[in-house]
């Protein structure tokens, strides 16, 4: 069965890298026999030069009839000066996640060994990281409401938001960490504050309830500062990590450092049937864009996670991730995650060299 895949290049690196995620894509539709049907169309700020809309509508046209959307990244100075309203970031990429309901974000922080030394922790306690962060993308207290500022009878101003989950957003995102978690290690760790919020006190009760639907899976619970502390100091303890939207926006952000190099993070937003946005965690990056050197293995792994996570494709997205692994073996570096001693690539050139892998 023909399965749909639509790429959105978008801005700055995001056509270059694009470019090599689709070689990639290629290679493995061969290779797997996996009928996948690649197309591509524009937005963020290269769909405002050519149509006058961050996401024009043949875009979205196509974005609803995909089964799973790869996208480079979008923004930039071009179209800083447009109303926020109007930019790429907003009325491209956040309005696709919000009208697509991609609810559940998913993001590993992998650190290949060979990688080690990149990050600002001691090599020993983060070679070999691989952890998964699942957090909630659409509600809690970012999007609760009441909310806003007021002035109080005595004249003092006040902020005030309201941190609101039902149980059926909470149940919604612990599938989807249930189901990841028995792709992976079968642990999960549901991060929470229930000593203090009664918010995250149903929060915990619901991931209990949904455990009993998922034996196979070690269920456990971490009040939030507790997590922000164990991700620092011992983080290869955890598999999976499924937490609320400001929580895990957070823990994900610390999480990505210990990796040390943004080039090589992939991240997914899943909606309900699992359909979902696949993205490398950095920008467009304008001050490297059209130099052939940004890294392009961000996006290459986050084309894995889609053939995983929304197209159930396992084995060709474990092929592309042993690839990886052996061009980082083979000492082939982009500018980004260069040292000494290792092999100065560039864009193109680390592509083909994870074409050459798969093909070996
Ligand atoms: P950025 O992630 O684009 O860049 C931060 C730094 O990391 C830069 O020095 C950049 O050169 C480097 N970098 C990023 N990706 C790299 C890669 N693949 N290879 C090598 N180096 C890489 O963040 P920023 O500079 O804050 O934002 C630039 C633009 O991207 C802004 O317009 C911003 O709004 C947008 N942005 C888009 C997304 C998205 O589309 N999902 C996410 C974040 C920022």
């Amino acid at each position: 069965m023909t399965k749909n895949v639509l790429v959105l290049p978008g801005d700055g690196i995001g056509p270059e890298i694009a470019a090599e995620a689709r070689k990639v894509l290629d290679v493995v539709n061969a290779q797997f026999d996996l009928g996948l049907s690649v197309d591509e169309a524009l937005v963020g700020g290269a769909a405002i030069d050519a149509a006058g809309d961050a996401l024009p509508a043949e875009t979205w046209a196509k974005c609803e009839a995909a089964d799973a959307i790869l996208l480079g990244a979008v923004g930039g100075p071009k179209w800083d000066t447009l109303p926020p309203n109007e930019r790429p970031e907003k009325a491209g990429l956040l309005k696709i996640r919000a009208q697509l309901d991609l609810f559940g974000n998913l993001r590993p922080a992998i650190l290949s060994p060979q990688l080690a030394d990149a990050s600002s922790l001691k090599p020993e306690v983060v070679a070999g990281l691989d952890i998964l962060i699942v957090r909630e993308l659409t509600g809690g207290i970012y999007f609760g409401e009441p909310r806003g500022i007021r002035t109080l009878e005595n004249g003092v101003r006040q902020g005030y938001n309201t941190y609101v989950y039902d149980e059926d957003e909470i149940r919604r995102i612990g599938r989807v960490a249930f189901e990841a978690a028995m792709k992976r290690d079968k642990r999960l760790c549901s991060v929470d504050k229930a000593n203090v919020l009664e918010v995250t006190m149903l929060w915990r009760e619901v991931m209990e309830e949904l455990g009993k639907e998922y034996p196979e899976v070690e269920l456990s619970h971490m009040y939030v500062d507790n997590a922000a502390m164990q991700l620092v100091r011992a983080p290869k303890q955890f598999d999976v990590m499924v937490t609320g939207n400001m929580f895990g926006d957070i823990l994900s952000d610390a999480a990505a450092m210990l990796t040390g190099s943004i080039g090589m993070l992939p991240s997914a937003s899943l909606d309900q049937n699992g359909k979902g946005m696949y993205e490398p965690c950095h920008g467009s990056a304008p001050d490297i864009a059209g130099q052939g050197i940004a890294n392009p293995l961000a996006m290459i792994i986050s084309a894995a996670m889609m053939l995983r996570h929304s197209l159930g494709m396992e084995d060709a997205a474990a092929k592309i991730e042993a690839a990886v692994d052996t061009v980082l073996d083979q000492g082939l570096r982009t500018g980004d995650i260069w040292s000494e001693g290792t092999q100065k690539v560039s864009t193109s050139e680390m592509g083909d060299a994870v074409v050459a892998a798969l093909n070996a």
